[in-house]
């Protein structure tokens, strides 16, 4: 069987999407590794590169899963501290940075929140863990310097929702920066991204975590997200300027609020 949702309603979406990450959680980032030969985590990184962290940012990590990105970002910022380390206004900032990762799903954050412990992160009070749909977030107005969302608009109900929620939520200058699984355009290579979608990752996901469905869900998913320049006319249409993409090896998008720069 595999999870299509051209005829299911909503909610059901939103369900199964909801059973799909509480099944995979526990093995959701050897997973991550196994089907992406590694290349999520040079991705991410290009995702936090581009995003320019700074210490006392206030940033929003949407669908933030098992931490992954917001581990970098706080990273990141750690190594400016470390780099700056005989100013003391840093230490003043590296204490007010704030680095919220927010999920639907309490079984992922809770594999995120073990893995803080195991990188001494247990006690950091930068990290905040919140459940929230990105589609309505609990966020004030304009309150935050940064949003990232990786590998998760595509499992939405509506991304006009979750865009609009972004714009609302971003201070003026704030950045948005998406990285996700899009569309292969080079011939021949997307005849091999194809088969190594449909026929080697549900038979990895049924191997490594025994959940072929699970896994072929995703894969569905990533075929029907919009091409990058829909992506991009929909992130401008949210009222973002300077849109910018760059295909990685599946796609990848970033944009900016206005006046950035
Ligand atoms: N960003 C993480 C990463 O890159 O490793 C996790 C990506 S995982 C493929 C997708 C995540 O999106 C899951 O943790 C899932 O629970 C979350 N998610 C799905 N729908 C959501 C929604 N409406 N609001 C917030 N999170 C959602």
């Amino acid at each position: 069987t595999s999870f299509g949702f051209k005829h299911v309603r909503e909610e059901e979406k939103s369900q199964m999407v909801g059973d799909v990450f509480s099944s995979v959680a526990s093995n959701y980032d050897l997973m991550n590794d196994v089907m992406s030969g590694g290349l999520h985590r040079l991705w991410k990184d290009r995702l936090v590169s581009m995003l320019n962290p700074f210490p006392g940012m206030k940033h929003l990590d949407v669908a933030g899963g098992t931490g992954d990105v917001a581990f970098r970002i706080l990273d990141n910022i750690n190594s400016i501290k470390g780099r700056a380390s005989q100013d003391p206004l840093n230490d003043h900032l590296q204490e007010e940075t704030q680095i919220y990762v927010c999920d639907i799903n309490p079984n992922m954050l809770n594999v995120g929140k073990k893995r803080a412990i195991e990188r001494g992160l247990g006690e950091n009070k930068s990290l905040v863990w919140v459940e929230g749909d990105a589609e309505a977030l609990s966020f004030e107005d304009n309150t935050m310097d940064g949003y990232t969302i990786a590998f998760g608009i595509r499992n939405v109900t509506h991304i006009e929702k979750v865009l609009a929620e972004a714009y609302r939520v971003l201070k003026q200058g704030g950045r948005f920066l998406c990285l996700e699984l899009s569309h292969v355009e080079v011939p021949v290579f997307k005849e091999l991204y194809d088969y190594y979608s449909f026929s080697v990752i549900p038979a990895l996901g049924e191997l490594v975590a025994g959940d072929r469905e699970s896994y072929q869900y995703l894969v569905e998913s990533i075929r029907r997200f919009p091409l990058q320049e829909k992506f991009a006319s929909m992130i401008a249409d949210a009222g973002f300027q300077k849109v910018e993409y760059e295909n990685l090896v599946g796609g990848v998008k970033f944009c900016q609020h206005p006046d950035a720069l």
